[in-house]
């Protein structure tokens, strides 16, 4: 029944097409690296590659074998572990003189790892050939595997993020197979493993959700020691995927991240194209001022 609604002014951007990233997505193909940059059509590209020098690569191929109802990533039978991705990936960070880079990963539940060593490996091979480059790590929740997640904690990424996207009420409707408390004890696990590392997480607003259940879903994760938190509006990315409900105002966005950072989140980033990886250089230098 919301199918009437339109896209508010501030979400009207345009893509500039003729941009010095062009070479940068060639470098993407050959090298048969994804992005979510590219694949979400992320309307900050221009910003993260040429200004702010980050990007967001999406390892372990580009089938997932969760289907969650906003993510436009395609689901079916992945591909061959590439033991050689780990390589491409850093040496592309380097081509590109990144400063921060966010490694994400389609689940990979057909793997009894879900994925973790060609993560970790990956992680090392950035640190090795980009030694002053920031790493963010965005996994799933590897079904709640902790031997999994002490193999990706072993490669000491400089932040740990993990998505609980939606309000525990809707995550059922919008997420494949996660779950909201199972996210949680991820994060608060990952804690406790590595104290010093900063936690993060993200979600997404426009689902259907009460501003009650936002402010929850913030002590929530509070309680599980989470750090940085990224609030964004939902986009629908086809026809096929969940509608949008609202669309949340700049000022909206603007009041959550007040109520977020008065609650004790260290960092928080929030607004309509805010995506879960948006200004993420900035989020690492202050938690290590801290
Ligand atoms: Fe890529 Fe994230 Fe920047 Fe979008 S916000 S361009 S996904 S790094
Ligand atoms: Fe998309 Fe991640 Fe869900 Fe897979 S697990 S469908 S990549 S959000």
């Amino acid at each position: 029944q919301y199918e009437h609604i339109r896209k508010p002014e501030w979400l009207k951007i345009k893509l500039n097409t003729n941009q010095s990233y062009t070479g940068l997505k060639k470098l993407m193909r050959d090298n048969r690296l994804n992005t979510v940059c590219e694949e979400a059509r992320c309307p900050n590209i221009h910003e993260c590659w040429s200004e702010r020098k980050t990007a967001t690569f999406m390892i372990l191929g580009d089938t997932c074998t969760r289907g969650c109802r906003f993510c436009a990533v395609k689901t079916g039978l992945p591909n061959e572990l590439d033991w050689g991705e780990p390589e491409r990936v850093a040496d592309s960070v380097q081509i590109m003189g990144l400063k921060h880079v966010v490694v994400t990963a389609v689940a990979r539940d057909d793997l009894n790892d879900g994925g973790a060593a060609v993560f970790a490996e990956t992680v090392r091979a950035i640190r090795r050939k980009n030694p002053g480059c920031t790493i963010e790590i965005l996994p799933s929740d590897m079904k709640g595997d902790y031997e999994s997640l002490h193999t990706l904690m072993d490669s000491k990424p400089d932040i740990f993020n993990h998505n609980i996207e939606t309000v525990r009420r809707l995550t059922k409707k919008v997420r494949a197979i996660a779950t909201y408390d199972r996210s949680l004890q991820l994060l608060q696990r990952v804690k406790e493993i590595a104290p010093d590392i900063p936690t993060k997480s993200s979600i997404m607003v426009g689902l259907g959700e009460e501003k009650e259940e936002i402010l929850q879903a913030m002590d929530d994760l509070l309680a599980h020691d989470v750090n940085i938190l990224t609030i964004g509006q939902y986009l629908q990315p086809t026809k096929a995927h969940l509608n949008v409900v609202r669309y949340y105002h700049p000022d909206e966005f603007q009041e959550l991240k007040e109520i977020a950072l008065q609650k004790g989140f260290t960092h928080c980033e929030a607004g309509p194209l805010v995506r879960s990886s948006y200004h993420a250089d900035e989020q690492v230098t202050q938690a290590a001022a801290q």
